[in-house]
């Protein structure tokens, strides 16, 4: 028997959610539940100045509003908790320690203004590609560097394409050297990197499927690099058009009109929202209300509906 699917959402309580986030949590539930497979719901609150446990329950409080459930995590925790990235930090130092025993990592001195002044090409992101300026310090060097600042930690990346068939953005690949160059995986103030605790969590969480924005599209790349250093299973990567606002920008925590408190007073009850949000993923003729469940049943009848191969990027 093959394993069943396991899926996630994966927001971070930095604010209400918006209908972007709504979109994605829906888009990985919808295939979960049609697989009848096991949904878990992560709190990424890595980030204890941007992170409230307040948000953080009001997304639980949403997600249930519009119909959505979930197996595992959250406050009803499970087999795989805590389900709160601010309680795994046991885990991440583990697969950091690992890392660090196959030599790949690096104490980083540059400090924001440096990495920017540098002369190198940008990523999309905005941000430079790492020149492996700090990879190569002597010890004494470092020693004189560590007593004015508190390092950030780099991964070294090798020179050599990663690539991957996205489910719904088709190929994509990078070269991580030339592309990214080594990537933090532990910042200066100790908090452990997005990329390598995602990986850590998605691994140790047998998580099969993972639906997101697009926004994230580029740093899979580096997460596989991370899932085949650490010996995880990858899993299948679904990326998400992103919404955008009235004025063609990404919807943010601060466009209020689009913030669920908003809707959920505007409408009074979930259909009309997810029809809304049925209809832009292809599952829906016209922009009718719906169930949460009743989505559910046409993607399994119509699996083939879901249209969402354009990149809003
Ligand atoms: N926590 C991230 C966010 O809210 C999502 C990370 C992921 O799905 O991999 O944007």
């Amino acid at each position: 028997m093959s394993k069943p699917v396991r899926g996630r959402f994966a927001p971070s309580p930095s604010g209400r959610m918006h209908l972007g986030n709504l979109f994605c949590a829906l888009m990985a539930w919808i295939p979960v539940r049609a697989a009848n497979g096991e949904m878990v719901l992560r709190i990424e609150d890595l980030d204890p100045d941007r992170s409230k446990l307040e948000y953080a329950l009001q997304i639980e409080d949403d997600l249930r509003w519009f119909g959505l459930d979930w197996d595992e995590g959250g406050q009803k925790g499970g087999p795989c908790g805590p389900y709160y990235q601010s309680r795994r930090q046991s885990l991440y130092e583990e697969c950091f320690h690992r890392l660090e025993e196959k030599g790949l990592v690096y104490p980083c001195y540059c400090t924001r203004g440096e990495l920017h002044s540098a002369q190198a090409p940008h990523r999309e992101d905005g941000m430079p590609v790492y020149s492996g300026r700090c990879r190569s310090l002597s010890p004494e060097e470092r020693a004189r560097l560590a007593e004015n600042r508190r390092p950030a930690w780099r991964l070294t990346v090798p020179d050599g394409e990663v690539s991957f068939v996205d489910g719904w953005q088709g190929k994509y690949r990078e070269n991580l050297a030339r592309d990214c160059g080594d990537f933090i995986i532990r910042r200066s103030d100790g908090v452990y990197a997005y990329q390598l605790a995602v990986v850590a969590d998605d691994g140790e969480m047998g998580i099969t499927q993972v639906v997101r924005g697009c926004d994230l599209l580029d740093s899979t790349p580096r997460q596989l690099y991370l899932y085949r250093l650490l010996g995880y299973p990858e899993p299948e990567f679904f990326h998400l058009p992103l919404i955008l606002s009235e004025t063609g920008k990404r919807l943010s925590k601060r466009d209020r009109d689009q913030d669920l408190g908003y809707l959920r007073s505007f409408y009074g009850r979930p259909e009309p929202i997810l029809g809304q949000l049925g209809f832009r993923a292809g599952l829906l003729d016209r922009p009718e209300s719906v169930t949460a469940q009743e989505l559910v049943q046409v993607f399994s009848q119509h699996p083939e509906r879901l249209s969402l191969k354009k990149s809003a990027l």
